[in-house]
């Protein structure tokens, strides 16, 4: 599957722009576990985190598979598209199940990048991948929502101005079905800010800016409710696949630039008299890499252009995410191994990378769950939890 040429300038103009954030950057940020604003600012400006929202609101416009090369494109350069990522496609749920008035009232400031929608409270801990038992409550009362509980691992929730929650508004005992009874809300965290609304950072691994937020009788307009109360987990599903593209498209490009860093340094560094590439034994893992990266760029691909028709994309969207997660590590481990003890030295940005790159075999969805979705939902095999 050839990608058609129009997408070239799109590629262009994303890496000319990364360009500009160079490795010392990066480095910097990493090692006081800031946020990228500028960076960020930046693609903003540019309108590449516009790229999936329809014309009508300000947007772009464009369609998966442009969003995916933009990202694929901010990895392979070096940076990291997680600070954010989600911009670009949190905004989907409101697209698709939001109120005519939810759509205008934030789309247009989405796009603009005067509102930031990119935090995304859905996991929590105790009952981590197993979303249906989450114990944060919306109840109502009159033209509000009440909320308390607590969600982990919200990334982003110090950078974003709204934060797309989902939260239990009947008992599960009461709830017509396993999955009704979880609503999602729009939550404005600076009204909530100091009204009930806490959030903690959790220093991770890699900069990721992620939080553990707590409510406390948060009151959330009941105008803030997406779509039907009680159908939220339904909608957060139909939001999942073009996260997993997304995510998928950004292994990619970290696999390239795993695999282009490593197959550079092998044909310079050399050792006993010859570069290193010269041995089998070395360019055999950076070319087994190169294969790994291109199946998993085909699902990729096949994928968004699924998602595109309107098609259930389901199976495709979790084995791209898996194929390029298993990649993007594999491509880590192999650059890393191929440049020996300077690949443990910060300044060439490996040690760093290969840190960010781990996240997305467990992250946001781990690969357990992805093979238990294709064993039960492809293969027809019983379900196992
Ligand atoms: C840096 C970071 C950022 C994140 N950002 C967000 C965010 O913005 N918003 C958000 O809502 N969440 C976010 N997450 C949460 C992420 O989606 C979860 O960590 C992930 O889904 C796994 O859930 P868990 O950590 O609770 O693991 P658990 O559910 O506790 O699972 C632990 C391990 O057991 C395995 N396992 C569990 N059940 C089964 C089973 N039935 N069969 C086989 N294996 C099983 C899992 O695969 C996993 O390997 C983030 C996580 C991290 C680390």
């Amino acid at each position: 599957m050839t990608e058609t040429a129009d997408l070239a300038p799109i590629r262009e103009a994303v890496r000319a722009l990364c360009a500009n954030f160079p490795g010392e950057y990066w480095r910097r940020l990493d090692r006081e576990r800031a946020y990228p604003e500028e960076f960020v600012a930046a693609l903003t400006k540019a309108g590449f985190l516009a790229a999936l929202i329809p014309e009508e609101y300000g947007g772009s416009g464009l369609t998966m598979t442009a969003a995916a090369a933009i990202m694929e494109e901010i990895q392979a350069s070096g940076c990291n598209g997680a600070p954010c990522h989600a911009q670009m496609y949190t905004m989907g749920t409101v697209l698709r199940h939001g109120s005519a008035e939810q759509k205008k009232r934030y789309l247009p400031g989405i796009a603009r990048g005067e509102l930031r929608l990119q935090a995304f409270g859905v996991t929590e801990p105790t009952s981590g991948t197993d979303t249906l038992s989450l114990r944060t409550t919306a109840t109502r009362d009159g033209d509000h929502y009440v909320v308390n509980g607590q969600k982990i691992w919200t990334s982003r929730a110090e950078h974003s101005d709204l934060m797309l929650l989902l939260a239990r508004t009947t008992p599960r005992e009461q709830a017509k079905s396993r999955t009704a009874g979880l609503s999602v809300f729009i939550l404005d965290m600076r009204a909530a800010k100091n009204k009930g609304l806490t959030i903690r950072p959790i220093r991770t691994m890699m900069n990721h800016a992620t939080t553990e937020v707590f409510f406390e009788d948060v009151r959330v307009p009941a105008d803030n409710l997406v779509g039907v109360e009680g159908e939220g987990f339904r909608y957060i599903l139909s939001g999942m696949n073009a996260e997993r593209i997304l995510i998928a498209a950004e292994c990619i490009g970290d696999a390239k630039w795993f695999i282009d860093k490593a197959a550079s340094y092998a044909r310079e560094r050399v050792v006993f008299g010859r570069p290193i590439g010269q041995n089998q034994g070395v360019q055999f893992p950076i070319a087994r890499s190169y294969i790994g990266m291109r199946a998993a760029e085909l699902m990729v691909r096949e994928a968004a252009a699924l998602y595109e028709t309107g098609k259930d994309c389901g199976a495709e969207a979790n084995m791209a995410k898996h194929l390029a997660a298993e990649s993007s590590w594999a491509a880590a481990d192999m650059c890393l191994q191929t440049h020996g003890g300077f690949g443990f030295a910060e300044e060439f940005d490996i040690e760093r990378k290969f840190r960010e790159t781990r996240l997305y075999t467990v992250a946001p969805i781990s690969t357990n769950l992805i093979l238990s979705y294709i064993a039960e939902h492809v293969l027809g095999l019983p379900r196992s939890y």
